[in-house]
């Protein structure tokens, strides 16, 4: 088994009405056809606008969810990472926006409430403060605070300056 020590929320930077197969889909789509051309998904759960969390991959697989990221007392890749992402993130010009619906918000809390439980050093974070990038489109220290979540179960730095500006690409990206 691997060892998990972050916990990385994400956005789909896509329409709210993705469902599960749909982002999957979008991932093993080859470039050529505007996919990712991967032979794996980037998150392990994927949490639609109705709520329901969808189990995407095992934790025991690595997922393609981020580039590595080194510094501020950190170390994180894909490897040591589990992935979770809402459908959203973005309005109608592509710009972020953190339009999680209430039932989202609820479905994400019992999810890092749960991972948080199930790994005692897992630390949670959200892509954009290891990647300059918007996504989650929101500030996971923010959110974790509001659902009971804190100390030393929060990565709080801000490497790359959330909130970054908008011409900055807010679609998934792969670790390789
Ligand atoms: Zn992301």
């Amino acid at each position: 088994m691997r060892t998990i020590e972050f916990l990385i929320l994400h956005c789909t930077a896509g329409s709210q009405a993705w469902t599960a197969r749909e982002l999957q889909a979008f991932f093993m789509r080859p470039v050529v056809e505007g996919g990712r051309g991967w032979s794996r998904g980037g998150y392990h759960w994927l949490v639609e606008a109705d709520g329901r969390a969808v189990r995407l991959y095992s934790d025991a697989l690595v997922t393609n969810g981020t580039h590595p990221y080194a510094g501020l007392g950190i170390k994180v890749s894909n490897s040591n990472t589990v992935h979770i992402c809402y459908t959203g993130g973005v309005g109608a010009l592509m710009q972020p926006v953190d339009n999680r619906t209430v039932a989202q918000r609820t479905g994400l809390a019992k999810l890092v409430r749960d991972y948080v439980a199930a790994y005692p050093n897992l630390r949670v974070l959200g892509h954009n403060q290891v990647r300059e990038k918007a996504c989650p489109a929101y500030w996971v220290p923010d959110f974790c605070r509001e659902i009971g979540i804190a100390g030393r179960r929060v990565w709080t730095g801000n490497p790359f300056r959330f909130p970054v500006p908008v011409a900055v690409p807010h679609t998934p990206d792969a670790a390789l």
